[in-house]
């Protein structure tokens, strides 16, 4: 079996934190662009992306 290094990258790109409660989240990135995604907890629709701090 072969590990993508793409494929990884992407996994962990489209998984996001929620600003409020700090819920994990995996979305496309588009949709947190466009908001179309709310967390399932508090339902903020402010994310982060899980790597970046700032
Ligand atoms: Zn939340």
């Amino acid at each position: 079996m072969v590990r993508f290094p793409e494929a990884t990258a992407r996994m962990f790109q489209s998984m996001f934190v929620c600003r409020r409660c700090k819920a994990k989240r995996r979305a496309d990135m588009r949709k947190i662009m466009l908001k179309k995604i709310s967390c399932r907890r508090c339902g903020a629709k402010a994310f982060r992306m899980i790597k970046s701090k700032r």
